[in-house]
């Protein structure tokens, strides 16, 4: 009898999306995948997870993966070499490039994808041995106003409070966030504090999004006049005597200043709601729920960074806070909610442009301790260039070498088109990167270096409750795939300073860096975890999710900042900030008389490298589209479902129109997620306007004057092929994953003769093809088979005729089709008799929006609670949750 085969140990690693941090218990399982479940025993999570944490065991497969360095060859093709001669490459341009035209001819653009180890690396070659500061990262586009916002009142970048605030609050804020999307399992916490406790939430923000479908209170402020509100509630706390006075004088300075500023912005609540465009009732009992609450958590997130003037907003709600002394106490304080898994620990390293390292500036005082920390040569003297602004010096020829790691600027940079453009003047163009192609490495990359993916490598992340987690290798790491932070290093060490960078594992990087935090800091520096500094291999290795501060010795960190007081500004108090009067930047004109905002949907992150992979994740929001409100729609001449052509003055794309009663009226809204290897023409940033925040540098994602008119399409279709299909040119089209192949949804003016034709030469010679063709109605159907197995099926069909993808993609699986199975399928019905599912809402259980409508209409479900009871629909991670309530509410509403 053999032995029975040893299951092999569940391994605790970190989720790679969202700034959640939620644990995950990682199970490799023999065919090279792993189960995947959120880890019990983490405090961000509890053992939840969103659909995408869910989903992630569809993701872990090798397809598209960019497996060994390749390297630009003299007749301009890209070619695979071998480790050394693509160091060699990267470390002698760099090199080249500085001796000739010095260190601020050089950057690197990082992201908030990467392993704190990785950043750190990476900052420490740029700022102290090549000696510029041209090293930021995509998180200036997500968090840095908050950055900005936190270092202007408390002298440091400092989160003050934890997640368990979320707990304890009796009224949770939500500005800016669409949090039932973004960070999932930390708004499902914030729905159970409110149906377990009775916790209120206001919820504001231009668009009225599945957030608010869980508050007690939605305020749909007009764009960018979030100051505006905040500046009528510090005006309202004062002339009713809600200030803590105590607080104020003991620990805060500028305070006059700041209500000064306030009473000019909105003097009273009538004129707060002028301002914002808000209804008076509703602005006055957002501010009596504020006045009357001393549990109040106020959280904040890309609404409020995204915009050109970011960090006045989230000054604006900090003196709110600061005023009453609401901070740093259980169920109380500011709360910024960070978009990237990894963006606070760029942040801790000093991954942007205008920070050094360890939370350090650029004070003279300051580089010098790093210089002798590091024992650098060349040390960077100032502040480096923005994210914005480094583009525009490469297009300007004053940056001639960029190593670009782990991110996506030509889709996600404003006027994504321009920077794509200006890529092609670099000298030497460096991508390190899981993927074979994107957006960035198809403008000409020069050597592209294949970095390990999650669950191949080591490392730690950060949360938004500063919590720092372990990511660890679950999976070997394929091909010649390695660690950002070892690439870096051999760089470095081609480059002369191998001594500085002779890192043997991660757990070397990660105890200089905190040895680095502690480094002569007597406490003036918020970032310490000196106690981690002598974290042996082993230690390091079974590192339990930690929240900084970890001072070293026996001192007792504090959980929260600031309750007492003692910011990090040089006489220990906080700073009120008088915020300038808001206005949004970019006129809207006859020609552009929309504001068009963007932002990410449910069950999609960045630009879907990892979560495009997903079969169940594509399947909520297939297509890149503009929501539009339908009174705006109408006026257009739009339809719903139809196309529109978005417009702005930085260029033009076409999408799916969706009327959406939620979206505000005079305002559009475009997801970030599609790219050009994603979508014929859906990349929302190549419309977004180049505009940044003074303080932050972060630029205006939220508000761009736009135009939409009407694109006509007469057919619709959908191809599935084993490999994704090329179509043929002026085809609309979005690419999405079905289970083991490539769907791809179309739109076009082409009559089904001519995708006869092309199905020919999409399929080839060697399959059979069983074809339907109704030439009077214009439908043509053709599904491919080899051995009986189908390989590949196009449907098209008129626009009020377009065949149901969805039912059809779930009969692509490895079984044979039998001759009356394969009828069925070219009727437009699902081969395994399968009810028409329409869009999908419950990813976990694979619900759709026909079966839930359905349950509504036969009154086998009257509430949410039904729904899940008669589909299992929203009763595993909740994501959808707030969707149902959305549909039920539809369904209820009078006629
Ligand atoms: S909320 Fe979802 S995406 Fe965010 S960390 Fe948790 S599982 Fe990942």
């Amino acid at each position: 009898m053999n032995a029975p085969v040893p299951h092999p140990p569940a391994i605790r690693t970190t989720c790679p999306y969202c700034g959640v941090g939620c644990g995950i218990l990682a199970k490799p399982d023999a065919d090279g995948g792993a189960g995947i479940a959120g880890d019990p025993a983490h405090p961000a999570n509890f053992g939840r997870l969103c659909s995408k944490g869910t989903a992630l065991g569809e993701t872990l497969g090798l397809t598209g993966r960019l497996l060994h360095p390749m390297v630009r060859q003299p007749d301009g093709a890209l070619a695979r070499a071998d480790w050394d001669t693509a160091l060699d490459r990267v470390a002698d341009g760099f090199k080249r490039i500085v001796d000739r035209n010095g260190p601020d001819a050089v950057a690197f653009y990082l992201s908030g994808q990467l392993l704190t180890e990785d950043y750190y690396v990476a900052n420490k070659l740029m700022k102290g041995f090549i000696g510029s500061a041209n090293v930021d990262t995509n998180s200036r586009l997500c968090m840095a106003s908050s950055v900005a916002g936190h270092r202007r009142a408390f002298g440091a970048d400092t989160v003050p409070g934890v997640y368990a605030d979320l707990d304890q609050a009796d009224l949770i804020v939500l500005v800016g966030s669409n949090a039932a999307w973004c960070h999932p399992v930390l708004f499902q916490r914030i729905v159970r504090n409110r149906r377990e406790r009775g916790a209120r939430i206001v919820v504001i923000d231009p668009r009225r999004t599945a957030t608010a479908e869980e508050a007690n209170l939605f305020l749909p402020v007009a764009p960018g006049m979030d100051t505006a509100l905040f500046c009528g509630l510090l005006t309202h706390l004062a002339d009713t005597g809600t200030l803590d006075y105590g607080y104020i004088n003991a620990h805060t300075d500028g305070f006059a200043a700041a209500l000064a500023r306030a009473r000019e912005i909105a003097p009273d609540i009538g004129r707060a709601a002028a301002a914002t465009g808000l209804a008076h009732d509703d602005v006055a009992r957002f501010f009596e729920l504020f006045r009357t609450t001393s549990r109040t958590v106020t959280c904040f997130s890309q609404g409020v960074n995204q915009s050109a003037q970011g960090t006045d907003k989230v000054n604006a709600i900090i003196n709110c806070h600061l005023a009453t002394g609401r901070i740093g106490r259980p169920g109380m304080g500011p709360f910024s909610l960070t978009g990237q898994p990894n963006a606070m620990g760029g942040r801790e390293v000093g991954g942007l442009a205008n920070q050094l390292a360890a939370h350090m500036g650029f004070t003279p005082a300051e580089i010098d301790r790093v210089r002798r920390f590091w024992n650098a040569p060349h040390m960077a003297e100032r502040e480096g260039l923005k994210a914005v602004q480094m583009f525009e010096a490469i297009g300007r020829g004053e940056i001639k070498a960029l190593w670009v790691m782990a991110t996506n600027p030509a889709v996600s940079l404003p006027r994504a088109g321009a920077v794509r453009e200006t890529l092609k003047k670099l000298e030497l163009f460096v991508v390190s990167d899981n993927v074979l192609a994107n957006d960035t490495m198809d403008v000409g990359v020069h050597v592209a270096l294949p970095a390990a993916a999650w669950g191949e490598k080591d490392g730690t992340v950060t949360n938004s409750e500063r919590r720092m987690s372990r990511q660890r290798a679950f999976l070997p790491r394929p091909g010649d795939s390695m660690p950002d932070w070892w690439i870096v290093t051999q760089v470095a060490a081609r480059m002369g300073f191998a001594d500085a960078f002779a890192y043997r594992v991660a757990a070397d990087v990660f105890r200089e860096h905190a040895a680095l935090s502690c480094f002569e800091n007597d406490g003036s520096r918020d970032f310490d975890i000196g106690g981690l500094a002598d974290l042996g291999d082993a230690h390091y290795d079974a590192l339990d999710p930690t929240q900084w501060p970890v001072p070293r010795g026996e001192q007792r960190s504090p959980q929260r900042f600031f309750a007492r007081g003692d910011f990090f500004t040089p006489d220990r108090k906080a700073r009120f900030v008088a915020p300038k009067p808001p206005a949004p930047r970019g006129a809207l004109s006859a020609r552009y008389p929309f504001r068009l905002n963007n932002g990410r949907v449910r069950d999609q992150w960045h630009t879907m490298t990892r979560s495009g992979t997903s079969p169940r994740l594509a399947a909520h929001c297939p297509e890149p589209f503009v929501a539009i409100h339908p009174s705006d729609g109408r006026a257009a001449g739009l339809t719903d479902g139809g196309f529109a052509e978005v417009a702005t003055l930085h260029g033009s794309i076409v999408l799916k129109v969706v009327f959406d009663a939620g979206q505000r009226a005079g305002s559009l809204f475009v997801p970030i997620h599609w790219s050009g290897a994603t979508a014929s023409m859906a990349r929302v940033c190549e419309l977004v306007a180049p505009e940044t925040d003074p303080f932050s540098g972060q630029p205006e994602a939220k508000a761009t004057p736009a135009a939409i008119a009407p694109v006509t399409f007469r057919f619709r279709g959908f191809v599935v092929t084993r490999q994704p299909a090329e179509l043929p040119p002026g085809t609309w089209w979005a690419r999405l994953a079905v289970a083991g192949d490539a769907g791809t949804l179309f739109a076009t003016n082409d009559a089904p003769p001519a995708w006869r034709a092309h199905a020919q030469r999409l399929f080839g010679p060697a399959v059979e093809l069983a074809e339907y063709a109704d030439e009077p109605r214009h439908i043509y159907r053709v599904a491919a088979f080899a051995g009986g197995r189908l390989e590949g099926c196009l449907f098209v069909a008129p626009v009020d005729a377009a065949p149901p993808w969805e039912t059809i993609a779930a009969s692509f699986d490895s079984a044979n089709l039998s001759s009356p199975e394969r009828r069925v399928l070219l009727s437009g019905r699902s081969a395994h008799g399968l009810a028409e599912s329409g869009p999908l809402v419950c990813t976990c259980f694979g619900v759709g929006l026909a079966a839930i409508r359905d349950a509504i209409a036969t009154r086998a479900a009257a509430n949410v609670e039904d729904i899940g009871r008669a589909l299992k629909a929203g009763t595993n991670c909740g994501s959808c949750l707030p969707e149902l309530k959305r549909i039920m509410n539809e369904r209820v509403a009078p006629p």
